[in-house]
C-alpha cells in the first residue's frame, strides 16, 4: 500500500513557500507589491507595474513549484518516453490514494456526452474514455500536477498531453487540435492544457480521450470520477491489481463461444490475434469447428 501525501509536509511546504514569496518581493528591485488590498474575505496584491494578482493564486502557483521540485513523484522515471516505467515491473497488488488534501483540487477535463467506455471493444481495448466535444473545445487539467508530455504522438493519441499529478497519478488529453502547456511547466488543476480535436484519429468525430495511469497502467476513470457529476467520487480510492489493464497481467482468461463466434472474432474482442489463441489452446486448429459453450482460453 502505498500513501503518498502527508499533510505534515504541506503544511511546511506552505509556510516555506509563504516566506519565501515575501522575501522575493521585498528583494525584487523591478516590482514591488505596493498596496496589499481586501476583497471578499482574500488579499489582492497591487505591484508598482500597475498590475494585481489575488495573493492565494500566486501564493499557491510558488507552492506548487516549490513542492514539485523536492518531491520524488517529478523525479523517479521523469522522462519525455511516452511510457517511462519498465514493462510489466513491479505491479502493486494495491494502490492507495487520497485526494483529500490541498494538491488534488480536482476538475472536469470537459463535461459533455461519453461517447466510449474504458474497456475491451472491436478495435481493441480502449484504455480511457471519449468524450464527446466540439474542435476548440477548452480542455482543462484534471489535478494539479507537471507537463510531462506535450506532442504530436503517431501511436494513434495525434497531440497528446501528460500530466503526472502530486498523487502519483497520471492522467492522458488525446487528440487535441492545440497543445497550450509546455512539458516540465507546473500547472494548476483546472488550467487549459489545450483545445479539442480529432488528431490522430482523422476518421472519426471530434472527442477527447482522457485516461488515468498509474506508473502506466490504465484503469478505468469511472474508479475515481462522475462524468455526469464533473467531480471525484470519494475523498480517497483504493486501486487493486485486477483494476488495471489487464493486457499486463499475466492472469488466464476463458471465453465461452456463443453462436456464430469464431476465433478472428476473440481476437478482436480480446485484442489478441488468432495465433495467440491457438497456441493457448493446443487443441485447436486454423480449421476447427468452434461448440456452443466450448471454453477456450483467450490470455
Ligand atoms: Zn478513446
Amino acid at each position: 500500500m502505498n500513501r503518498h501525501i502527508n499533510n505534515r509536509k504541506f503544511i511546511t511546504f506552505f509556510t516555506l513557500t509563504y516566506l519565501s514569496i515575501v522575501g522575493v518581493t521585498q528583494t525584487d528591485t523591478t516590482i514591488k507589491i505596493i498596496d496589499t488590498i481586501s476583497f471578499n474575505n482574500e488579499k489582492v496584491f497591487v505591484y508598482n507595474n500597475k498590475t494585481w494578482e489575488f495573493s492565494n493564486v500566486i501564493e499557491k502557483i510558488n507552492y506548487l513549484k516549490t513542492t514539485a521540485d523536492t518531491s520524488a513523484v517529478f523525479k523517479k522515471n521523469w522522462s519525455k518516453l511516452i511510457f517511462p516505467y519498465p514493462y510489466n515491473e513491479n505491479i502493486p497488488d494495491s494502490v492507495y490514494i487520497s485526494f483529500n488534501n490541498e494538491y488534488d483540487t480536482f476538475n472536469i477535463p470537459y463535461k459533455n456526452v461519453l461517447t466510449s467506455g474504458f474497456g475491451y471493444r472491436t478495435s481493441g481495448f480502449h484504455k480511457g474514455i471519449d468524450i464527446r466535444l466540439a474542435k476548440g473545445t477548452k480542455v482543462k487539467a484534471a489535478f494539479n500536477g507537471k507537463v510531462r508530455y506535450a506532442r504530436f504522438n503517431n501511436g494513434g493519441y495525434g497531440n497528446l498531453v501528460i500530466i503526472r499529478h502530486f498523487n502519483g497519478l497520471e492522467t492522458y488529453y488525446a487528440h487535441l487540435s492545440k497543445i497550450l502547456v509546455e512539458e516540465d511547466e507546473i500547472i494548476q488543476s483546472g488550467k487549459v492544457i489545450g483545445l479539442g480535436g480529432k488528431t490522430g484519429v482523422e476518421w472519426s468525430g471530434t472527442h477527447l480521450h482522457f485516461e488515468f495511469r498509474y506508473r502506466d497502467l490504465a484503469f478505468d476513470p469511472f474508479k475515481i470520477i462522475s462524468l455526469e457529476k464533473g467531480c471525484l467520487l470519494k475523498d480517497d480510492v483504493m486501486l487493486m491489481k485486477s483494476d488495471f489493464h489487464p493486457s499486463l497481467q499475466n492472469q488466464r482468461k476463458y471465453h465461452r463461444i456463443k453462436s456464430g463466434e469464431t476465433l478472428s472474432h476473440l481476437a478482436r474482442k480480446y485484442g489478441t490475434s488468432t495465433s495467440k489463441i491457438l497456441k493457448l489452446n493446443k487443441n485447436l486448429s486454423v480449421n476447427s469447428i468452434l461448440k456452443i459453450d466450448q471454453r477456450i482460453r483467450v490470455r
